[in-house]
């Protein structure tokens, strides 16, 4: 017998779905259901779509599947941080971590399988690049979240626990462009998970050239990991740099800026003993966001040593006396305090082996 293979509804677009629609015969109005349905409900099952007459819910399931990826393990932190192991269908695992604030919190979820940026200091860059992953395993990854918290159907912006995305997981995002960006516009669509465009924030190592397309094709925030204020430095640390250094990274910033109307654009610095973390560094970034005259919020990150790494976390005395200085010069300059290290779930810890096991 000849098994045709079903097709992947999940990460479809309102223009594929009514397409979709067409193609199997239905009246158009019944995209709009379907959407809300897959997008709004959280719906897997087309058996409980109620709203769909019996012949076009066997036609549906005939044809098609709602997939999540597969929860392969599930980790809590004394902090409440939840991390998750997700397997895509062809076996490739990717982490997504949950990180709760008072009472909200972010999702963080990731683009790539592997990344081949390579910075020095992230975990995940000590694995190469395995693929991309679709736009369905992205918005998968959130969906996959709201189920543990029986979020659906999509709760209000006040009434929501998972209020925020943060793309900072697995994965350098601009490269993934179109499935990162076509996962963006279905997470932010009014009429299914409808998160708020200002709610969600993509952190880049600063792919240059695709900066201000992403700001134009998706309305989310950017966060630019800089983590140095010279080439020097930053080339040391980011490799990438050597491909866009600071000065067409902050080219695209400044851009950024006098489009999106946003008030400042924020940087992650990743504060590494010995290596960034000195007041002529602090000095450094500010005559730099001054030549630029870009408004900047620095995130002061401590770093999360993992297995094997070269480098040290700043002592807290150094990170305190590096704020004050970007504080002084009128730069908001936030200490972030790790997260969910005890599971391997802060910053750049991230990496899809599940280590330690014996599968
Ligand atoms: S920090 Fe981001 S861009 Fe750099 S290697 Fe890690 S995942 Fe890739």
């Amino acid at each position: 017998m000849i098994m045709t293979e079903k097709k992947e509804l999940l990460g479809l677009d309102k223009k594929e779905i009514e397409a979709l629609i067409a193609e199997i015969g239905e009246k158009p109005f019944r995209a709009k259901q379907l959407w809300q349905w897959i997008y709004y409900h959280g719906e897997t099952d087309f058996d409980r779509m109620t709203s769909f007459s019996k012949d076009l819910r066997e036609k549906l399931k005939a044809g098609f599947t709602i997939t999540r990826p597969k929860i392969v393990a599930e980790q809590v932190s004394q902090d409440k941080t939840r991390k998750w192991l997700l397997e895509f269908a062809d076996g490739q695992r990717v982490e997504m971590v949950y990180i709760p604030e008072e009472d909200r919190g972010a999702v963080c979820i990731s683009t790539q399988v592997g990344c081949a940026v390579g910075c020095r200091f992230c975990h995940t860059g000590s694995q190469k690049l395995t693929r991309n992953l679709t736009a369905g395993e992205i918005v998968g990854q959130f969906m996959t979240a709201r189920d543990a918290y029986g979020e659906w159907p999509s709760p209000t912006d006040e009434t929501r626990l998972l209020s925020n995305i943060v793309v900072m997981g697995m994965g350098e995002p601009l490269h993934n462009f179109d499935n990162v960006a076509k996962a963006m516009n279905i997470l932010t669509d009014g009429a299914g998970i409808a998160i708020s465009r200002r709610r969600i924030t993509l952190s880049t190592s600063g792919i240059a050239p695709r900066i201000v397309d992403m700001v134009n094709a998706t309305g989310v925030r950017l966060a630019i990991s800089l983590h140095a204020p010279t080439n020097e430095i930053r080339s040391q640390i980011m490799p990438i740099n050597n491909k866009y250094p600071l000065e067409e990274v902050l080219e695209a910033c400044k851009t950024y800026q006098q489009q999106d109307g946003s008030r400042y654009i924020t940087f992650e610095y990743l504060m590494l003993n010995g290596i960034n973390d000195s007041l002529e560094n602090a000095q450094q970034l500010i005559e730099l966001m001054r030549k630029y005259k870009i408004n900047a919020k620095f995130n002061l990150i401590g770093f999360n040593p993992w297995p094997g790494c070269a480098f040290q976390p700043s002592s807290n005395n150094r990170i305190h006396a590096f704020a004050k200085v970007l504080n002084n010069a009128g730069f908001a300059a936030p200490i972030r305090v790790p997260r969910g290290q005890d599971i391997l779930a802060a910053c750049g810890q991230l990496k899809s082996k599940k280590e330690g096991s014996k599968a």
